[in-house]
């Protein structure tokens, strides 16, 4: 039985190197041209080279998406554009739309062509069309069951990619105008506002400025708020079906988000790997997802679980924030020099999360700002601190629990 390929979101340069050092198979992301997640800082082509050279030379592999719907202004921008991502010796690109395969299989004909999520593919006879029309990886749509994707399984030999864990939408995958009506962010050039799970209430046109709660309760209703998926407890499912390439969604969310959910999934493909028979899925591991920006957690249609819509706030939840994270390590002074992201504090106690390695505590009992060269009490983001501790790698993470 094969394990799955780990694919995860690389929103920019900091975060694809992030996604790398903490475990994950192969990584996702946009050029500056034709990408979904219009504002994650798309790659220019010198970062897709530099990325490239970065994971080709871990034995990572790089999917760069060319999803939008172009229009026929756009249009003469693509073959010039697949030319440069063939030349570069990318992995396969994720496209959507009929004209960009059309394109791709001409001005880029040796690299791999994965059908994006946004195409909908929900049944084995349009796989039958797109592998004839030269695909080779199918993206899967979120809106299938286990038992839709095992049947699937048996009627190609095409690769199967899920998504497994992150936010839903209440749309086909993107296929939904209410953002673009109501700010102008087009969903399907990555720039959705989610604003399927803002509060509405009911206006009566005679009574304008007379909001009319639509509510369940004191705090409102989000009637499309819908829950993040999360399919860490079926890994041994998604192994045995014969999913090929397991996707985080989230190339908006932060380095600090894409390291623990990267980092808890590497755990649970490695531990199901070493042993099959025996895997149960650690309470630590499901533990660690808890700890980051995330609505209630599902199962999405994956298996039915329930309802997948949130009433109560489209608030996020998290247990922990970031505070640092670990730049190189000193071993002389026995010091980590870390870049601050959210002000921290002798005596605070934080925990330190390895990339590929344990958690661990530690109370900080002194720090050195680095520009000041002199010992502070607290350091602000943006800053590099010295703080003694043990032994650590770079792109480890400091995070405090919330009180
Ligand atoms: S507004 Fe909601 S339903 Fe529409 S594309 Fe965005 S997430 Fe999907």
């Amino acid at each position: 039985m094969k394990i799955p390929e780990l694919l995860a979101p690389a929103g920019n340069m900091e975060k694809g190197l992030t996604a790398i050092e903490y475990g994950a198979d192969a990584l996702y992301l946009a050029g500056q041209q034709f990408g979904m997640r219009a504002q994650a800082g798309n790659f220019s082509l010198a970062e897709i080279r530099e990325i490239l050279r970065v994971a080709h030379k871990r034995g990572v592999k790089v999917y760069v998406t060319v999803n939008t719907f172009p229009r026929n202004h756009e249009i003469d921008e693509l073959p010039p554009y697949l030319e440069e991502l063939s030349a570069l010796g990318v992995d396969g690109i994720i496209l959507a739309d009929p004209g960009v395969l059309h394109l791709a299989r001409r001005y880029a004909p040796n690299v791999p062509l994965h059908l994006s999520t946004q195409a909908n593919t929900v049944n084995y006879q349009a796989v039958q069309f797109w592998v004839e029309a030269g695909i080779s990886r199918f993206v899967l749509a979120r809106e299938l069951a286990k038992e839709e994707i095992a049947q699937m399984r048996q009627a190609t030999t095409a690769e199967l990619e899920m998504f497994v864990h992150g936010a839903m939408c209440m749309a086909y995958s993107g296929r939904c105008l209410l953002s673009t009506f109501l700010t102008g962010r087009d969903a399907n050039r990555g720039a959705c506002a989610q604003s399927c799970r803002w509060k509405y209430a009911v206006v009566e046109e005679k009574r304008p400025g007379e909001y009319f709660p639509i509510d369940e309760d004191e705090r409102g209703t989000h009637i499309f708020n819908s829950k993040d998926l999360c399919l860490i407890d079926y890994i041994p499912d998604l192994a045995q079906i014969g999913v090929d390439s397991l996707k985080i969604e989230g190339r908006m969310k932060s380095s600090y988000y894409v390291a623990t959910v990267v980092r808890a999934y590497r755990a649970a493909l490695d531990l199901y790997a070493q042993s099959p028979d025996t895997y149960t899925l650690p309470e630590s591991v499901r533990e660690e997802l808890n700890k980051v920006s995330h609505r209630p957690y599902w199962a999405g249609f994956f298996v039915p679980t329930g309802a997948g819509i949130h009433y109560p706030t489209s608030a996020y939840h998290q247990t922990h924030d970031v505070v640092g994270v670990v730049q190189r390590y000193d071993t002389e002074r026995g010091e980590a020099v870390v870049l601050i992201k959210n002000r921290l504090q002798v005596g605070d106690t934080v925990e330190i999360m390895e990339p590929r390695g344990p958690v661990s505590t530690l109370t900080i009992t002194e720090m050195v700002r680095d520009d000041l060269g002199s010992a502070v009490d607290e350091v602000h983001a943006n800053f590099t601190a010295r703080i003694p501790m043990p032994a650590t790698k770079p792109y480890a993470m400091l995070r405090v629990e919330r009180t």
